[in-house]
């Protein structure tokens, strides 16, 4: 079922909890793909009822970014919530979520000046004010994010402890094309050479996944593998290159504790990120 206003999800939700019903929740910005797919299938495989936000939310863009030429696709994200087991899609104007003089900000300090918080200033405030409204519309029990957007979930996390928000935050792994792309909504902006251009993500990741699997534990030489490959690729511009601990995001030299080694990348014009977790 799709909504598109705040009372009538609110409604529906009433019911669901007077009936006692559990309900898992899938914040995206549409377009959707197996990736999202995952986490609705997990969603459902877990809760009573599940919804899916579609919601490409204008305050986690900077002024400079993709949000006028975002990919949409309603009908498609419609059929795959459908397929998926979903039972409501929440797809609400830009309108009907920010009033014209909203004055409320959400900001988290800690873990958002690094990595993709430190190249997209503001980015993880408009995340956590969008995810704050959506639960407290929906008021899930649980809600499922990807580990492509590992500091996404670590961000998230700590909003949910310090503002005691009940709600469980769940991770999925990364669902990758074939031939090893992480799948992206913003793949679609790859002109054909491009998105062969883009398998130096993947690519430059697995050699730095087999120099640890080696016992490399020095992070410089880590790093400058990945650096070396992406730079190999002429279409490829390095946004940055980390190696950092997984739970508080600060750089690790040595890698002596669990690593989330995650890299931004322009393939031409679009922004591409990918990442893995290394366990020693
Ligand atoms: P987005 O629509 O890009 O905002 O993503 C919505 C959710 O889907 C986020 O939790 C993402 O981390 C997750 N997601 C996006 N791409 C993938 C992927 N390839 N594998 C797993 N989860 C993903």
């Amino acid at each position: 079922m799709l909504l598109k206003e705040i009372k009538d999800i609110r409604s529906i939700i009433k019911d669901w909890k007077k009936d006692g019903l559990t309900i898992g929740y899938v914040p995206t910005m549409g377009c959707l793909h197996e990736g999202h797919k995952s986490l609705i299938e997990k969603a459902v495989s877990e809760n009573d009822k599940v919804v899916v936000s579609v919601f490409v939310n204008p305050t986690q863009f900077g002024p400079n970014e993709d949000y006028d030429s975002y990919p949409k696709n309603i009908d498609e994200d419609l059929e795959i919530c459908k397929k998926s087991g979903a039972s409501i899609v929440f797809n609400p104007d830009k309108e009907e979520m920010y009033f014209n003089n909203k004055s409320t900000t959400v900001s988290v300090s800690e873990l958002t000046n690094v990595l993709c918080g430190a190249k997209r200033p503001g980015h993880f405030d408009g995340v956590c004010l969008v995810l704050s409204k959506f639960f407290n519309i929906i008021t899930p029990d649980k809600a499922y994010f990807g580990e492509k957007d590992f500091q996404q979930i670590a961000v998230v996390k700590r909003m949910v402890r310090d503002l005691n928000i009940n709600i469980e935050i769940l991770s999925c792994p990364i669902v990758r094309e074939k031939d090893g792309l992480a799948k992206s909504s913003r793949n679609v902006y790859l002109s054909k050479e491009e998105r062969k251009a883009a398998l130096v993500l993947n690519r430059s990741l697995s050699l730095a996944k087999e120099e640890l699997k080696h016992g490399e534990r020095n992070s410089k030489i880590i790093k400058d593998i990945i650096v070396n490959e992406l730079n190999k690729e002429p279409l490829a511009k390095i946004d940055y290159v980390e190696i950092v601990d997984s739970e508080s995001l600060n750089d690790l030299e040595i890698v002596n504790t669990t690593a989330l080694i995650p890299i931004a990348v322009y393939i031409g014009k679009t922004r591409l990120i990918d990442n893995f977790i290394f366990n020693i």
